[in-house]
């Protein structure tokens, strides 16, 4: 296992539409591995393989439990409702955002044991689905953003 260096808003792997991953071999198992280990050193809420310069459909999302949902191929089958809540990104430092994102999302993945599942979350955790499936597509949060938090306000918010 490894800490990975997070690419950041710039370097053009993160504008590219990732592939698909066809199987999953020992290399996928442990990028998993080594995603978890630096979203826990960088205390985030979610991470996608593209931040690590990957450019595969793969994604992890903490669940608020301190649980990770690994996710390879992922895709949003259904949405529901609208929220817009503040959102940030480790591979943007130092911005916030108000996104506008479904209240609910379903998405349809498959686990590093090869099996598909489906996994529902709801605010925060939809965000996270949301935010990481978007990295997959080269979509950053920045690019839809309802508004983008001022200097002042990150300062109020992170003191
Ligand atoms: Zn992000």
């Amino acid at each position: 296992m490894a800490i990975l260096n997070i690419v950041k808003e710039g370097d053009p792997v993160l504008r590219k539409e990732c592939r698909p991953v066809d199987r999953i071999t020992p290399r996928v198992k442990r990028l998993l591995d080594d995603m978890r280990d630096t979203l826990v050193e960088a205390n985030g809420a979610g991470l996608a393989a593209p931040q690590v310069g990957v450019l595969r459909r793969i994604a992890i999302v903490e669940n608020g439990e301190g649980e990770f949902i690994e996710l390879i191929n992922p895709e949003i089958i259904a949405a529901e409702g609208k929220q817009e809540e503040l959102e940030g990104c480790l591979s943007v430092p130092g911005i916030w955002g108000i996104t506008d994102r479904p209240m609910k999302v379903t998405v349809r993945a498959t686990g590093r044991d090869g099996e598909e599942f489906t996994v529902s979350g709801e605010g925060l955790l939809a965000r996270a689905f949301c935010h990481e499936i978007d990295h997959l597509s080269g979509k950053l949060f920045t690019d839809n953003a309802v508004r983008i938090l001022s200097p002042e306000e990150v300062k109020e918010l992170t003191e």
